[in-house]
């Protein structure tokens, strides 16, 4: 989207959503699992009151994490806070006819997780709290990678690992220096690469961003392709700093990788560190950026950009990029555009500068597009199913 009230984009839909009652203060979350549980560190940190839903009898009347898990009926005696449905896909459908049968609507009485984090509290946060709220964003440390996987979104296949050069420590520490300057908070902040477990300095760099800028971080992660085991200096800063490991788990496509897994998630488990190794990944999508050649139609890049809505934002230095993958695959791949496709944290200093923020991240900015989209198939990329993580031979 092109700006065109460029620090007041969101003041009709934030008088709309703080309209609801209680939604700054209250909030249910249905589902006590995993995803209900990282939603819970969340909406602690803004201080709300929180009660989890769950369809189990066994846990109704239980507690989790010291929150109370509750039968849909007891809510709806009160209906007084609005509900997000954290469950995996089926069970959010389940969950919406269920709550549809009780007279209960999608976006007034109830919310999806990601509908919720990525697009809502955003909102929520600057209008209801003044506080500036990114939902995920990354520092990449390296673009090498010790697998070299044929349709790596980031393009780290073409990287030479021997002349590539990683990220200095003083840029490390200037990317986070610059973002916290601007965010109050990250729902999660993850150091990723190529494989950030080869970054040389990654103790340090972990150290610097847990020391300054826990606080504001909901979760903190390092995101892994499970083939390397920290050394006990980055087990340190991991437990200290309290860093969850996710293991990207590409096994089905490369065997020795099970072995390897069980190797790290003993040493994880033996130093205290959390850890989620994902499901064996089967498919990817590919989102063509070695052969896609848009028009220079800016209404047609426009339009893949805004159906696009890609999560992953990225700080480097003072840039804050809205696609880690268009500038990872811009310089991996060689294109080099996008030179200006990036919101400056160190020129960000009117007095909307907390609207503007918000805006970017939900999308706007003075082109309405990237110049990779003229390289991507955006959303469409779900239509071009590939294997996952197949490597180059
Ligand atoms: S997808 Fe991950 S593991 Fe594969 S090459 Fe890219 S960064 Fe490395
Ligand atoms: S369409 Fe644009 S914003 Fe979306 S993934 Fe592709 S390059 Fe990134």
């Amino acid at each position: 989207m092109k700006w065109q009230k460029r620090g007041h984009e969101f003041d009709k839909e934030a008088k709309k959503i703080l309209s609801v009652p209680n939604i700054i203060e209250k909030c249910y979350i249905f589902g006590a699992g995993l995803l209900g549980k990282t939603l819970l560190v969340l909406l602690k940190a803004y201080n709300y009151e929180v009660s989890f839903i769950d369809n189990s009898i066994d846990k109704q009347g239980t507690k989790v994490k010291g929150t109370d898990i509750i039968s849909l009926d007891k809510y709806l005696q009160k209906k007084d806070g609005l509900i997000v449905i954290a469950a995996s896909a089926d069970n959010t459908v389940r969950i919406g006819k269920q709550l549809e049968r009780h007279v209960l609507k999608h976006g007034k009485d109830f919310l999806l997780y990601e509908e919720f984090i990525n697009y809502i509290f955003p909102i929520i946060s600057v209008y209801g709290f003044n506080k500036t709220y990114v939902s995920l964003s990354q520092i990449s440390l390296t673009e090498r990678c010790s697998l070299k996987c044929k349709k790596c979104a980031h393009g780290c296949y073409a990287v030479d690992n021997k002349t590539s050069i990683d990220l200095t420590l003083n840029q490390v520490y200037k990317s986070a220096d610059s973002f916290f300057s601007k965010v109050d908070f990250a729902r999660e902040f993850v150091l990723i690469g190529g494989e950030p477990l080869l970054y040389r300095n990654l103790a340090q760099a972990i150290s610097y961003v847990g020391e300054r800028y826990r606080g504001q971080i909901g979760i903190y992660s390092i995101t892994t392709n499970g083939t390397i085991v920290p050394d006990e200096i980055v087990m340190d800063a991991c437990k200290k700093y309290n860093v969850l490991i996710r293991i990207s788990n590409y096994s089905r496509q490369i065997s020795r990788l099970r072995e390897r897994h069980k190797e790290l998630i003993s040493a994880l488990e033996k130093n205290g560190v959390s850890y989620i190794l994902g499901k064996e990944e089967t498919q990817w999508m590919d989102y063509g950026f070695e052969f896609v050649n848009r028009s220079e139609n800016e209404e047609e890049l426009i339009k893949v950009f805004d159906a696009c809505k890609t999560p992953c934002r990225e700080v480097r230095e003072n840039k804050f990029y809205y696609c880690v993958m268009a500038r990872s695959v811009s310089d991996n791949l060689g294109y080099y555009v996008g030179e200006k496709d990036y919101l400056d944290l160190e020129r960000l200093d009117s007095l909307e500068y907390k609207k503007e923020l918000l805006e970017f991240t939900l999308g706007y900015s003075e082109k309405g597009y990237l110049d990779m989209c003229h390289h991507c198939n955006g959303l469409e990329a779900k239509n071009y199913p590939i294997p996952a993580a197949e490597q180059i031979k």
